[in-house]
This record gives C-alpha cells, structure tokens and sequence, in this order.
C-alpha cells in the first residue's frame, strides 16, 4: 500500500496511488483530499460560465473533434454581442466568472479579444478566463493588460514523444509552441495560470501521469483541469488506426476511477489550486460524476453558457454531458448536486487561494 498522503509526496508515490487498485485503500486517497479541498479551499463550489466562442481551428490534434481536419463539421464563430449577451446572462444568474473557450482561431484577433475584456470589464463585475490556445507573448501581454483575470491551456501530456504525436506543430511552417514555457509566461504576466492534462491517451504510462502531476506541483498552478480522453470516432486517435499504439508497460485506462485518483492527487499536490470537476467526467458517469469529482478534491464547476444552437458544434468528444440544456437549466442542475452533498455556491470571482497568497 503507498503511503505518503502530503504535498511534497514523491513522484514514485504518486504512481504508485495511481497504480493502486483496493477500493478500501483508494478511500483513504479519497478522503485525504477531501479533508485537504476542505481545509485549503472551504466547503465553496464557485461556477464558471463556459461560453465555446469559436470552434474554428487551424490545429490538428489527433485526440480532437473540432480540429482543423473535421472537414464535414459546421463551423461556428460568435459575434461580440453574442458573447456579450451569454456573460450578461452569467452575472444576472450570480456567477463570478466567464471563461472564454475557443479553438486555436486566427479569427479571434487580438483587437476582438482585447473589445470582449473591455465590454465585460465595463459592463459586469465578471472575473475573465482565457482558453484560445496557444496565442503570442504580446497577445498574452496586451489581454492581462486590458484586464483579463486567468488563462487556461492544458499541457495534455508532459512526455515530449506522446505530445508530438497527438498535438503536432501547426503546419503551416511556425514550429510548435512550448506550452510549459507559455504556461511559465503566464504566471509572469501575472495571470492566474491554469493547466492540465487529459487521463488515458493511447500510450500515456503510469510514470508519465505521475511526472505530469508532479509537474502541477512545479509550476505552481493556480487552476488544474483534467479529464478523461473520450475517443472521437472522426478522429485519428479515435480509430482505431494503430497509429496510435498503447504504451507497452503500463498503459494508462481512460476510466472514471483513475480520473477519481488524478482529480485527488492534484489537491494534495496543489491544496491551494482551483480544481474543477470537469464535463469529461460527468460524460462518463452523468448520474454521480460531478459530485464524486467535487467529494474527492474539486471545489469548481463550470456551467456551459454556449447558445445552444452552437453546444452540440463544439464537438471535442461525442456524447457530452449536459449537451442540450440551456444555461438556466444546467445551472439550476448544478446547483442542485451542490447542494445535494452538503455543499453550498461561492459568490464573488473565486479566485485560487494560490494566486491570492501571492499578492
Ligand atoms: N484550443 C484550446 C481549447 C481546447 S478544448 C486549447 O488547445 O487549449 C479544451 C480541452 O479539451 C483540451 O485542452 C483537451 O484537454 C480537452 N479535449 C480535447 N479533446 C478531447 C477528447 N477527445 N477527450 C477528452 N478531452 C478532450
């Protein structure tokens, strides 16, 4: 049985828990991070309204269904008073936050990005996230400037040889852009920096998902979202191709209950990050997903505010939960599971515990 349940567990206990397979042991995981969510970040679930501007995107990641090669999906990009009219929605329902969420869209110019922060900032008391890609330094810069409040972009993988297969360069002659480095230029901009990986890629290992977690603690996060890979059948990574080979020893199982342990491992690794209990995994288990993740280390959720006749176009997995609800009934849901296991709404923008310890 491992052992160590703090902070500063090593990257062998770590995927030593990740390799653990006794339910009676995997409570233990469990309610530490419970008591670890408890004890660092409250009993607070703060909701974040998700608004999918664009699923536009000139990248080709084999694991993605709204990637540049999904020639038959209809594409959509939001006008500025769309978006205007979902964040108004979001602060009328008491949230304190919109996350902006797109594909990597050149159509997303700066300037559009830049009059959004503005509108939004002027108009509501909405903290911002950003989730564009991979964007300039000077675009980062200028965003946090116009008073953007945090920026996601998962990593997806820390092991350089998996990352290069299912997330290649662009294509069109700029080379790859580092996401560790970005996510490092980030947290000098000052953002509240947010990062993550997908569990159970085609040729993920325990040791790799360990490194990975160990590389939260590292960078320091603010906001750590993970989620289980769900096949795309449009996609390479999705057929079964063998283009994409499970790792020989110890391939990673995309399941619900490793999902469980990463979610759980990340709040003891990080006890003041942020930690949603993401769509991914309500996918897999709509009855108890969400609250399972929230009773094992979240203590976020976040609301999908995309107009609905755009929801079902930001296909990145089949299947995703709560699809086809409105943004008043997936709120009313939600809060409902919340309050459900003892839990109550954050008011206020929610910002991580880690980033506010550093100002
Ligand atoms: N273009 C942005 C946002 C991508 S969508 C960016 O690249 O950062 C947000 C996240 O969805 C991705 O970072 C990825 O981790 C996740 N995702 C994409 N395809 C998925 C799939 N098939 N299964 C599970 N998660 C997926």
């Amino acid at each position: 049985m491992p052992n160590a349940l703090q902070t500063d567990m090593s990257e062998s206990d770590i995927q030593a828990w990740l390799e653990e397979t006794s339910p009676v042991v995997l409570d233990r995981l469990y309610a530490a991070a419970n008591l670890t969510r408890q004890r660092h970040v409250g009993d607070e679930v703060h909701l974040r309204g998700l608004i999918e501007i664009s699923n536009c995107c000139t990248r080709r990641c084999a694991y993605c269904g709204i990637a540049a090669h999904r020639t038959g999906l209809v594409r959509y990009r939001m006008s500025p008073e769309a978006i205007l009219d979902c964040a108004r929605r979001a602060a009328e329902l008491g949230y304190g936050t919109v996350v902006l969420q797109a594909g990597e869209d050149p159509g997303i110019t700066s300037a559009l990005v830049l009059e959004l922060i503005r509108r939004i900032g002027a108009e509501t008391s909405l903290a911002i996230t950003l989730s564009l890609g991979e964007r300039e330094a000077s675009e980062l810069r200028d965003w946090r400037a116009a008073g953007a409040d945090r920026y996601l972009l998962r990593f997806e993988t820390s092991a350089p040889e998996l990352l290069a297969r299912i997330h290649p360069p662009p294509g069109d002659g700029r080379p790859a852009r580092d996401r560790i480095a970005l996510l490092r230029l980030l947290r000098e901009l000052d953002y509240e920096v947010g990062s993550g990986v997908m569990i159970g890629i085609p040729g993920q290992t325990y040791a790799g998902l360990a490194h990975d977690i160990a590389l939260f603690r590292e960078l320091d996060l603010d906001m750590i979202g993970v989620g289980p890979f769900i096949p795309h059948p449009d996609t390479p990574l999705g057929r079964a191709s063998g283009l994409f080979p499970l790792a020989a020893t110890g391939q990673v199982p995309n399941t619900e209950e490793m999902t469980y342990k990463v979610v759980a491992l990340a709040r003891l690794v990080c006890p003041l990050a942020n930690i949603p209990s993401t769509t991914a995994l309500a996918t897999l288990n709509k009855e108890q997903g969400r609250e399972l993740g929230l009773s094992r280390g979240a203590n976020i959720v976040m609301p999908n505010f995309t107009p609905p006749k755009y929801r079902a176009l930001y296909e990145i997995y089949p299947d995703k939960a709560c699809v086809n609800e409105t943004a008043e009934q997936c709120s009313r849901c939600l809060r409902g599971r919340i309050a459900s296991i003892g839990r109550h709404i954050g008011v206020g923008s929610g910002a991580a515990p880690n980033y506010t310890r550093r100002h």
